[in-house]
């Protein structure tokens, strides 16, 4: 009797500029899937016919998403092996590819990551500003309203920050920032892996004039916050206090004992206010 086999979903970092920045695994996995479902086929095409593979295509975008993983998810069903693959870097981060891969998980398809290039992990590699501990926000909400939150959100934190931004958008979003944060190191890095690489360092107020103008794709690296972080928390409500360590995602228990040690009182002190 003929065995049964499901197909394998393959996450494919593709260059995010430099053509050479693939892995070979990635190549080998180009050429033996069945199918590639990639955000822009035109541009996958370009890198296809650089690496001399041929192969069927399928579009998977943003505003596909949703429609597209019912078929890709039979076509795996069925025994096809697929890669997804975004127009750069690695699917999933700002990019196509949750949607598919939490299907994936549902159905109990196996996925595998095929890593390689990404712009936020070069970035901050290269920034200099501490790697220890990092917080990915992707592109800010274009929402006034929302922006502001999220920079509310963010700006106590003692972590360093990542930022995508468009160029045409840079100025606003760096007057933006300026105006929650406090001044403090900034990179930011440009065109990553392309002719015209670089990193520009200095502080938010002395970036702000130096990125008049700026072309090309950017990756903003902010350092954390400098302001002491227990002397800020101590300031807080007991409630407000709590609700910072909440949207770190703590549990109630984790919380406590947190609370306990910035405000150097004995954990039960704390446990019993919130009881
Ligand atoms: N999936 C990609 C990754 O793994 O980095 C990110 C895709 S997101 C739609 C595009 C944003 O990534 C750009 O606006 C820019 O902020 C950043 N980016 C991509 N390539 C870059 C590069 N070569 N240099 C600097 N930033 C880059």
């Amino acid at each position: 009797m003929k065995e049964e086999r499901e197909g394998v979903l393959y996450i494919v970092a593709t260059p995010i500029g430099n053509l050479e920045d693939i892995t070979l695994r990635a190549i080998r996995i180009l050429k033996e899937v069945d199918l590639i479902a990639a955000e822009d086929t035109r541009h996958t095409l370009k890198l296809l016919n650089h690496l001399e593979i041929t192969k069927p295509m399928i579009s998977y975008h943003r505003h596909n998403e949703e429609v597209r993983c019912d078929g890709l998810i039979q076509e795996l069903k069925n025994g096809k092996n697929i890669a997804i693959v975004s127009d750069a870097g690695t699917p999933g981060i700002c990019d196509p590819g949750e949607e598919i891969i939490k299907k994936c998980i549902e159905e109990k398809i196996k996925i595998v990551p095929i890593p390689g290039a990404c712009a936020m992990i070069n970035a901050l590699i290269a920034s200099g500003i501490t790697t220890k501990e990092f917080t990915f926000l992707g592109f800010l909400p274009l929402n006034k309203k929302l922006r502001k939150e999220k920079l509310e959100e963010i700006k106590n934190l003692n972590k360093t920050l990542i930022l995508y931004e468009a160029p045409h958008k840079l100025k606003n979003t760096l007057q933006d920032l300026s105006a929650v944060l406090e001044d403090r190191k900034i990179v930011l890095a440009r065109e990553l892996t392309k002719i015209h690489e670089e990193y520009i360092r200095g502080t938010l107020s002395e970036i702000q004039k130096q990125a008049e103008g700026l072309k090309g794709e950017m990756v903003l690296i902010i350092e954390g916050t400098n302001k002491k972080k227990e002397n800020k928390l101590k300031e807080l409500t007991l409630e407000k206090h709590y609700d910072f360590y909440k949207r770190q995602g703590l549990n109630k228990k984790e919380i406590i004992k947190k609370i306990a040690k910035d405000r150097n009182v004995n954990k039960n002190e704390i446990y019993q206010y919130f009881i």
